[in-house]
């Protein structure tokens, strides 16, 4: 596990597409996992001027999401479906045919679950899985508690994601669904190489808990300590519960 720390969001965007556009230019296909939220927009605003600039193509990219609101058609406003085609896909060449997302009002979850799963595996896994962090230490949707073993299934969602969440609902955690379909956490284990992206205090506690912290399913993105190619990027406010030694140890690593 490697921790990578940037002064703010813009710098976070900045280095982390630069990244992936290398990555994508050096390989004949790509097959990228994407999370939504705030915290992957600087990333995506990047990637846009990028392929604008003709510095990297999407054309031979493959990417998954994370995850889907149940409930939410595609054409939902607050659907990440609109969510990626609004912030992203719809601003690069990416065919299509090329990027998939779980289908929230699909009438058999459990088989939607499966056919992701297997689609992925059809696509050769996943080389890169880029993912948020939630203020509880979830990733993707995986709510503490989770099985570490998780694979793509129905999960619901915790008082302080629904709470989170609700800024994209006009602040009415009324209206926030209740459920998701998500990836597992085994799910992302089985990328060759994980970004985790945390930017602000609100992640701080988080960010504490997997770096430092024993692995527990009280934190689930901490299960990234048994990956082997795991890499957090933070700014300054997210890495504020760190000790100082933790800091100074990974501030001292020079490469990426
Ligand atoms: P955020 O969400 O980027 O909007 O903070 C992250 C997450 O919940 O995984």
């Amino acid at each position: 596990m490697r921790l990578i720390i940037e002064e703010n969001p813009k710098e976070i965007g900045k280095k982390v597409a630069q990244i992936i556009a290398e990555k994508i230019n050096s390989a004949d296909k790509f097959v990228l996992g994407l999370p939504t939220g705030s915290t992957p927009l600087p990333i995506y605003q990047e990637l846009i001027n990028l392929v604008q600039q003709k510095k990297v193509s999407f054309q031979n990219v493959t990417t998954f999401n994370m995850d889907e609101y149940i409930g939410l058609d595609k054409n939902h406003p607050q659907s990440y479906y609109q969510f990626m085609w609004q912030n992203f896909f719809q601003h690069i060449d990416i065919p299509k045919e090329n990027f998939y997302l779980l289908d929230g009002v699909t009438e058999n979850f459990q088989k939607e679950a499966e056919d992701y799963e297997k689609k992925i595996i059809d696509h050769g896994g996943i080389n890169l899985f880029l993912g948020g962090i939630g203020s509880d230490g979830h990733i993707a949707f995986n709510e503490p508690f989770s099985s570490l073993n998780s694979r793509t299934r129905v999960e619901n969602l915790n008082r302080e994601t629904i709470v989170a969440n609700s800024r994209f609902f006009n602040g009415n955690e009324e209206e926030v669904p209740t459920q998701a379909l998500t990836v597992g956490v085994q799910t992302i284990m089985d990328a060759k190489e994980v970004f985790i992206v945390a930017t602000g205090e609100s992640k701080a506690r988080a960010i504490q808990q997997c770096i430092e912290a024993p692995i527990s399913h009280s934190c689930t993105a901490s299960t990234l300590q048994m990956h082997e190619n795991a890499y957090f990027f933070c700014d300054e406010a997210a890495i504020g519960e760190l000790k100082v030694s933790t800091y100074r140890y990974f501030k001292g690593m020079t490469k990426f």
